[in-house]
């Protein structure tokens, strides 16, 4: 085999890049594009502690179609989410599970906080 190499979608890959798939092949149902879960989850950061300005929020959902690439997925998370990113990036794999299932099931009753208390 050789070609431009595809990347594989795995669940560790998932976890680990903080990614769920949005499309599949539907003969192979192997994953055609994937998409941040910060971004779904939280949006992206619209505030930036170093700077007075409130930044534009985007509700826009980043996505990466077949042939994403780790290091981009890990600019796009620098960027936008860097502090969530940096603390998801420390947690080992059942934090990394948990993450943003807490978030979700806390929804509303704990906006924020509910992660540091469990993880840190
Ligand atoms: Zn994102």
């Amino acid at each position: 085999m050789n070609g431009a190499k595809k990347p594989v979608w795995t669940k560790e890959f998932g976890i680990s890049h903080a990614v769920t798939p949005t499309g599949r092949d539907s003969e192979t149902s192997q994953v055609k594009s994937i998409a941040c879960k910060f971004c779904i989850h939280f949006g992206r950061q619209e505030f930036d502690p170093n700077s007075q300005k409130r930044r534009k929020r985007s509700q826009k959902t980043q996505t990466w179609g077949e042939g994403w690439r780790k290091d981009v997925i890990a600019i796009h998370h620098k960027e936008m989410h860097g502090k969530r990113w940096e603390h998801y990036s420390n947690l080992n794999k059942e934090g990394k599970e948990a993450y943003f299932s807490v978030e979700i099931k806390n929804r509303g009753t704990h906006p924020s906080g509910i992660i540091m208390n469990l993880f840190m």
